[in-house]
Order: structure tokens, then C-alpha cells, then sequence
């Protein structure tokens, strides 16, 4: 292949790859697409005023059935977040994330990694309870990702934990299984993210906890580093 065929065929690829990011966004439902350096609206926003800006959101039509916010809870400092997808009812509840039968599973791994879940901070995508559990819509997805973007910016965790396929997808902005993206880290606005199974997915699938201890063996591993 000449030089010149060479040049071409690189350009077509990287159209190729380009052109797929794109039609995959748009799969998922999103208007904008999202640089890694973007600044969230909140960017001026510490932790109490980023709370209570969410306390009091109606900016997507999840305010209207919910019993309260679900913001996030633990270390401010933590060098861990643990991301799953929104509110079950119990968090609708309770405001508190991961608090039902899941929760204590993951309360189990945490604690199984030798930390408390005062030591790590948990949040959801979505803040607010979708209403019977439904997925979370693109456009929900869209309006609320900005408290969690500003939340790490202001945590600053050294690993973010996907908790499940919608997680890990909604947050790399990509359709593939969870199966192909857990056990390796992946880049997230600088920080390094470890998807893996949801613990609601472990109690249905008790198999798949050797895998999510496998991931967060690497996780303790990246954090002793
Ligand atoms: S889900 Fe998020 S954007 Fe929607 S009302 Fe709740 S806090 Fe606001």
C-alpha cells in the first residue's frame, strides 16, 4: 500500500470510530455531547450548596413522585465513590443511597475491602426515584448528571465504582455489557473508574460475586498506589 493509501485509510478509520461515538449517543437518547473538560453548571458550587440546590430540584419531571432527594453519603474525601444508577423505594425513603437489600450487600463488599461506608462516598446517577423503578430517560439522564460531575469534582476520588450496566454505561457513554466493561479501568473526566456488577444483580446471581471481587481486588490495588 502506498504512503498516500495509508494516509487515506487512517482517515477513513478515525471517521469510522468518530461516526460510531456519535450514532451511539444518540442511541442513548443525548442532545450534547459532552467534552471531558466540560465544567458542570454547578462549577462554583461547594458540597452544602451543590445539596441544597438538589434538595430543592425540579429540573426533570422525577421531582414530582419522589419522597425526597437522594444526594449521596460518606466521605467527602473519600479516594473510593461507589456510582449506581438512582433511588430504589427504600432510598425514596430513607434519602440515603444503597440502604435496601442491595445496599447491605454492598455494605458487605466495602467492608470485605477492609473500609466502612464512612470511609467512601456512595451516590446515584439519577437523584431522584424513577417512578416503579423504571430506567431513567436520556433526557432525565442529561439534566441531573451535573449534581454527580460536580460531586466528583469536589470529592476528587482517586477510583469511581460503577455499580451496574446502567451506571457504567450512562457514565462512559457507551452501549456495551457490562460484562465487557467490568474487570479494567476506564477514564472518567481524569478520574479511574472500575465498572462492575450491581449487588441487586449478585442477589439474583450469586456466581458473579468471584468477578466483583476479582474488580475490586484491582480496585484496593489502584488505591494502595
Ligand atoms: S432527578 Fe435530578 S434533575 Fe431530576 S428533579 Fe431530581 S435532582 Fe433534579
Amino acid at each position: 500500500m502506498s504512503d498516500q493509501n495509508e494516509v487515506v485509510e487512517g482517515y477513513l478509520q478515525i471517521v469510522a470510530t468518530v461516526r460510531e461515538y456519535v450514532e451511539e449517543q444518540i442511541q442513548l437518547g443525548f442532545t450534547e455531547l459532552l467534552e471531558p473538560e466540560e465544567k458542570s453548571e454547578f462549577s462554583e458550587f461547594d458540597v452544602e450548596r451543590l445539596r441544597h440546590e438538589a434538595m430543592g430540584c425540579e429540573r426533570c419531571e422525577l421531582h414530582q413522585g419522589r419522597n425526597t432527594v437522594v444526594f449521596g453519603i460518606g466521605d467527602e474525601d473519600a479516594d473510593l465513590m461507589f456510582v449506581g444508577e438512582a433511588p430504589g423505594a427504600d432510598e425514596d425513603l430513607q434519602g440515603i443511597p444503597f440502604v435496601g437489600r442491595a445496599g447491605q450487600l454492598l455494605t458487605k463488599i466495602i467492608e470485605a475491602m477492609e473500609l466502612t461506608r464512612d470511609d467512601v462516598y456512595i451516590a446515584n446517577v439519577i437523584k431522584c426515584r424513577p417512578p416503579g423503578n423504571r430506567n431513567p430517560k436520556p433526557i432525565e439522564i442529561e439534566t441531573c448528571e451535573p449534581f454527580l460531575l460536580r460531586q466528583i469534582e469536589l470529592i476528587k476520588p482517586q477510583v469511581i465504582c460503577a455499580l451496574g450496566t446502567f451506571a457504567a454505561q450512562t457514565l462512559l457513554r457507551t452501549k456495551q455489557s457490562i460484562s465487557s466493561l467490568r474487570g479494567r479501568f476506564h477514564d472518567y473526566h481524569g478520574c479511574k473508574l472500575m465498572a462492575t456488577y450491581h449487588p441487586a444483580y449478585l442477589l439474583r446471581n450469586p456466581h458473579g460475586k468471584r468477578d466483583v471481587w476479582e474488580d475490586m481486588q484491582k480496585v484496593m490495588a489502584e488505591l494502595k498506589t
